[in-house]
């Protein structure tokens, strides 16, 4: 069986011979680039190069870039455990061009790669196109052999691609393989018609071919580029002949541990299932979080990790695990991928304290919380009612430190929705009185500044763990 950590190699090496240089990934914290809460893709440490406001020396590239799409306009948390391709945390494997080669060289390199070097089976390969291009569909023929009916047109929402309203963009061109009519969701499962599993995509090249201005006009850019994105978890699971991402060696090995120590098993029951899935995928995602000096706190990038780990605790104990465990998932992490990801073993003792320790302070509230949402819940059912109040939710937040995600998560298990409009309310009503509190009192006006500069810098500087370990006590 070809491992993960082999097939990233492959892909890497296999385009350092096209003459791309191998570029290390960036950190999961975006560099000068505060519209942005996390790293999404292959391309945002390039954002620069591609607007040609800066140089290398190289214009070719290829990485492994860790990224999350939580919490940010890409967000696929709700999908996690629930599809068998969506996590927080993954892997992008990318090659890229700045203005060196365009369409031709890329549709060449992605099928050769995963026909030759995957030995991938040309007839199972799809291939969608934006509806206007022309030369990429034409491209696909030529170079793939692919037939029409193998190649879709599809609009704007899923093959065109842009950095912003304004700026580079264009029409993308993906990769889907076909995993069996056994993996269909019904009648209607066509590629561009529904969102299962059985057309899987693994690989999207965008072709950054114009620069649109804020009346909508797009011009040609003078010299086209191309950002392509690769799901090394998809193309594992694909390589290591499953249908699930979480059946790969990426993450088989951690579910089996909390499976063990849960005293459950794997594969049986759909809800243990997701719970060993929703942990397996968290605590991947927390353990390169705090590796990239990141720390638990109530907003922002902070919050997102408060969240995660909350909610693995949460489904941790939907499976009797009581005690906090999420730790040593984490440290699992660190001696899977370390290797790999040096920054992972240099944090592994301080992650490995600040994650118990969130478990620990969790734990103590989670309980009576969960009490709490059981009996709104059930007077709610007496009344005939199916959505929990934003009251509710906002109390279950302020109180138990429950985040929506988690009265989310019962809620939607037992028939429920959340009013989270009413959620919110509550939350900026809260944010207004708290801001009055402050300007009300001059005194507190040196405190207010030093918790802003103490913030600031945990979170944008890696200080040593001494000054992180003070500051996440205040926190
Ligand atoms: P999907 O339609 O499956 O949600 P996407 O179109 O949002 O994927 P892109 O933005 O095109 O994904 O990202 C490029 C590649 O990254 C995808 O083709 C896929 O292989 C991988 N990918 C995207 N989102 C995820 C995720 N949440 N977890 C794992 N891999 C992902
Ligand atoms: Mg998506
Ligand atoms: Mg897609
Ligand atoms: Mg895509």
């Amino acid at each position: 069986m070809v491992t993960a950590a082999e097939i990233r190699q492959r892909f890497l090496e296999y385009f350092a011979r096209q003459g791309h240089e191998i570029v290390k990934s960036s950190p999961l914290v975006p560099k000068d680039d505060p519209s942005l809460l996390f790293t999404n893709a292959g391309m945002v440490q390039f954002k620069k190069v591609f607007l040609g406001q800066d140089k290398r020396n190289y214009v070719r590239a290829t990485t492994s870039q860790k990224c999350l799409r939580v919490g940010g306009k890409h967000n696929d948390l709700e999908n996690v455990g629930r599809t068998a391709r969506h996590h927080t945390f993954f892997e992008m494997l990318g090659n890229f061009s700045f203005g060196d080669y365009f369409k031709r060289e890329a549709v060449d390199f992605a099928w050769r790669f995963l026909t030759e070097e995957l030995g991938l089976p040309k007839d199972r390969l799809y291939a969608s196109v934006y509806r206007e291009d022309d030369e990429a569909y034409e491209l696909w023929k030529e170079i793939a052999g692919l037939p029409d009916e193998r190649i879709y047109r599809l609009g704007e929402k899923d093959n065109f691609w842009s950095m912003g309203d304004t700026g580079p963009c264009g029409p993308c061109s993906e990769i889907l393989i076909d995993q069996g009519s056994h993996m269909s969701c019904g009648p209607e499962c066509e590629i561009g018609v529904c969102e299962c599993d059985r057309f899987l995509e693994i690989w999207n090249l965008v072709f950054m071919q114009f620069d649109r201005d804020a009346s909508g006009t797009m011009t040609p850019l003078p010299q086209p580029s191309i950002d392509t994105g690769m799901g090394l978890e998809r193309i594992a699971a694909v390589c290591q002949g499953v249908y699930s991402n979480f059946d790969t060696d990426l993450f088989s090995g951690l579910i089996r541990t909390t499976a063990e120590r849960a005293g459950v098993v794997y594969g049986k029951d759909e809800e243990i299932n997701t719970a060993l899935r929703v942990i397996g995928d968290h605590s991947r995602a927390v353990a390169f979080m705090l590796a990239d000096g990141i720390l638990p706190s109530n907003e922002g990038r902070g919050y997102v990790l408060r969240r995660l780990i909350r909610r693995a605790f949460r489904f941790g104990r939907l499976i009797g695990l009581r005690d906090p465990f999420l730790f040593d998932v984490c440290s699992q992490v660190v001696s899977e991928m370390g290797d790999d990801y040096p920054e992972l073993h240099e944090t592994a003792a301080f992650m490995v304290k600040v994650v118990r320790q969130e478990e620990e302070r969790f734990g103590t509230t989670l309980d009576k919380g969960l009490a709490l949402l059981e009996e709104e819940l059930e007077s709610l059912q007496g009344a005939g009612q199916t959505q929990v109040p934003g009251g509710v939710a906002f109390k279950l937040y302020d109180t138990f430190g429950f985040p929506i995600d988690i009265v989310n998560d019962v809620a939607e298990a037992r028939g429920f929705t959340v009013d989270e409009a009413g959620f919110q309310e509550h939350m900026q009503a809260q944010k207004e009185r708290s801001k009055a509190a402050w300007s009300g009192s001059g005194a507190t006006d040196m405190a207010a500044r030093f918790v802003a500069l103490l913030e600031a810098g945990v979170q944008s500087d890696f200080v040593g763990y001494e000054t992180l370990q003070s500051t996440s006590r205040i926190a």
